[in-house]
């Protein structure tokens, strides 16, 4: 139903990116902005207003193909083909977002994983034989946003602040994801007794300054929460304004540990080569400045 809604509503809003209400409350939705509001593809997408590899692509009018993420993978594939086919472009960026939704319903070991893994390793080699008939040099990147980790346990962390008896809203408001919860406090007390309760919580910890720099979290104002509580690896926050459901996988854990490490390959080895998911937007502008 919640699916539903969200595919009515978005057009009415106007948005453009992606949009989903998934676990959260309707009564505490006036509460909240929403932050993908248009697609970040197109001219104008980010927030902040920085330029993304496509404006720059964009701005020296340099011929690309551009992956539809509304699309299955079937036919952003075979739309590339296509384009490599012609031979037109200088630059492509192939979005495959299907990996996620089966390792979030199977686990990292799950056959459905194995399989999708076989099929993304003969499409991708397809494709680059076509590349590669088609033109003198192909330089390929294949690089995933994060890594996953398999739930071993749940925690329900809702129902530990609820228990507080405070207001949501009018003491301190929340937003539950799946990995973490973040708080700000409307008022001293609120914070006080939220803290503490997260203190008793032995599943996670709150983040300090320095892990928050570390992480990239370090936000010049508290828009995004006074106060970040992370979850262990492979406990997942259940139910969470994500889900009522557990998973058998999920992602958004201690970028430093084992299972959160994305995947980089490449037919090049590039130079500096990319330390965290942060650099890859250096490279693939070195690439479309080509
Ligand atoms: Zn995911």
């Amino acid at each position: 139903m919640r699916h539903w809604i969200s595919r009515l509503v978005k057009p009415l809003l106007g948005y453009t990116g992606y949009f989903q209400l998934y676990n959260v409350p309707f009564h505490v939705l006036p509460l909240f902005e929403y932050t993908e509001k248009r697609d970040l593809y197109q001219p104008g997408g980010i927030n902040a207003g920085c330029s993304t590899i496509f404006d720059h692509l964009r701005d020296r009018r340099a011929p690309f193909f551009l992956s539809d993420w509304r699309r299955p993978e079937q036919e952003n594939l075979a739309a590339l083909d296509a384009a490599l086919t012609k031979g037109e472009i200088s630059f492509a960026y192939l979005y495959m977002a299907a990996l996620d939704a089966i390792l979030h319903r199977e686990g990292t070991t799950g056959a459905g994983v194995q399989r999708h893994m076989a099929w993304y390793d003969a499409q991708i080699r397809r494709l680059l034989a076509r590349a590669q008939a088609r033109y003198t040099t192909v330089r390929l990147y294949l690089f995933s946003d994060h890594g996953m980790t398999d739930v071993t346990t749940v925690c329900d962390l809702m129902a530990r602040i609820d228990a507080l008896g405070l207001r949501f809203g009018h003491d301190y408001a929340a937003m539950y994801d799946s990995t973490m919860a973040r708080f700000w406090f409307l008022n001293d007390a609120a914070r006080t007794r939220i803290v503490r309760a997260l203190e008793a919580e032995p599943l996670g910890h709150v983040l300090s300054d320095d892990e928050l720099q570390r992480f990239g979290c370090d936000f010049p104002n508290t828009r995004y929460g006074d106060l970040f509580f992370l979850l262990k690896p492979g406990v997942l926050l259940c139910p969470s304004f994500m889900g009522q459901k557990p998973l058998a996988a999920m992602h958004g854990y201690d970028p430093g540990d084992q299972d959160s490490v994305a995947a980089f390959l490449s037919n090049v080895t590039p130079d500096p080569a990319p330390q965290g998911l942060a650099d890859i937007y250096a490279l693939m502008l070195s690439e479309a400045q080509r």
